[in-house]
């Protein structure tokens, strides 16, 4: 087992080596081949996963969908979005209000949703934190929940310190290679000290798990129901000024309201731009949004039989601004449209990319990560 030098103990350095070795430890099997997904849009906090979610969202990272981005919509949602991101290293949220979602008291949400960006941090407020120390405490809260596997964890210990003392001896200069082993013995044992207080609750691991937050979303407008126009254009402009604050790229709802959203995006720049997510079937709007800079990310209905200029539409995506989501529990693509949709099934959606645009699945996979991880901000190590 080869640990990489930066994050000893980052639960993801499995998918890095798994990235530069073909996928062996994290595999996804379509067919022959082998390959890893990135959800960009999902929304497994929603009820219906409420009878197994724990259960089900293990068995995702292990089919190969090995990061995915819980998108808020509310402001309970979007709680919900944090929670999930600090309880599992693969998955990120989004906060934000949808248009769908406002209430006559909308202002005050909106203003929550900068509440919580107050809080818990951005992804780049606490990449640091996450790089340099909660990794070890959280490596050890995962290891360190029954007595047995404070075993497992010596053994870690040990290779990690015969790591550093390797490689800085060989740079001959032992004295930080001391240093490096007393910083990390003492986050060891602050962890072990939470082990030996017994059960771990659950405050003490939010002390130490940070939010993953990786943009405002979704956010946008939505004209399909008779809804107010004039709350959803401000609660969308309120919330641009709010991704600019937190230097944050958006998620955009929009449906039956282009001319709108794209003149909100012309007159209000996102300085991280964003992503229009379960792209919508307009030509107008996929043309403007990518001059704008934006990335599109095709969802299920590209899928659907009844899809008109499906072909046509995943064709105007350059490969370098397409991004690929489920939008779970919604909009499961064909062939198990109408079933509750879960992250696994974004390999559909890409396969059917793959065959309108004449390329492997595998190029699709591998574009739409990368894509992902630069937009929202994400390093996998
Ligand atoms: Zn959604």
């Amino acid at each position: 087992m080869t640990i990489p030098q930066t994050c000893f103990f980052r639960d993801s350095y499995k998918r890095l080596t798994s990235r530069s070795t073909n996928f062996k430890d994290v595999s996804f099997y379509y067919g022959r081949i082998e390959m890893e997904f990135l959800d960009s849009h999902c929304h497994l906090d929603d009820e219906k996963f409420d009878i197994d979610r724990e259960k089900v969202i293990p068995e995702i990272y292990n089919a190969g969908i090995t990061t995915f981005v819980n998108c808020g919509y509310s402001l309970h949602g979007s709680l919900r979005a944090i929670e999930l991101s600090k309880k599992y290293d693969y998955i990120y949220a989004t906060v934000g209000i949808s248009p769908n979602d406002l209430s006559t008291n909308w202002s005050k949400d909106v203003e929550n949703i900068d509440e919580i960006l107050k809080k818990e941090g951005t992804i780049q407020d606490n990449k640091i934190f996450q790089k340099e120390g909660a990794i070890q405490v959280e490596k050890v809260l995962q290891k360190g929940i029954t007595k047995q596997n404070k075993k497992i964890l010596q053994k870690d210990q040990v290779i990690q310190i015969d790591e550093v003392l390797k490689k800085e001896t060989l740079k001959q200069n032992k004295e930080v290679a001391q240093k490096k082993i007393i910083t990390q013995d003492k986050e060891l044992l602050q962890g072990k000290e939470i082990i030996d207080n017994g059960e771990i609750s659950q405050a003490k691991e939010n002390e130490v798990r940070k939010a993953k937050i990786v943009a405002v979303g979704e956010i946008g407008l939505d004209y399909h129901y008779d809804t107010d126009k004039e709350w959803q254009k401000q609660a969308f402009i309120k919330q641009i000024e709010i991704a600019n604050k937190y230097n944050l790229p958006i998620t955009i709802h929009t449906r039956d309201a282009v001319m709108d959203t794209l003149e909100i995006l012309k007159q209000n720049p996102v300085n991280k731009k964003g992503i229009f997510h379960c792209c919508p079937f307009n030509r107008e709007l996929i043309k403007e949004g990518l001059k704008l800079g934006f990335y599109i990310s095709v969802a299920g209905p590209i899928t659907f039989k009844n899809s008109k200029n499906a072909e046509e539409i995943a064709n105007l995506i350059p490969l370098d601004r397409l991004l690929i989501e489920t939008d779970s529990p919604y909009l499961a693509p064909e062939p198990v449209r109408g079933t509750r949709n879960d992250p696994r099934n974004v390999k559909y959606t890409a396969q059917k990319i793959a065959d309108f645009k004449n390329i492997s699945i595998e190029e699709i996979a591998k574009a739409t990560y990368q894509n992902a991880l630069k937009i929202y901000n994400i390093q996998v190590c």
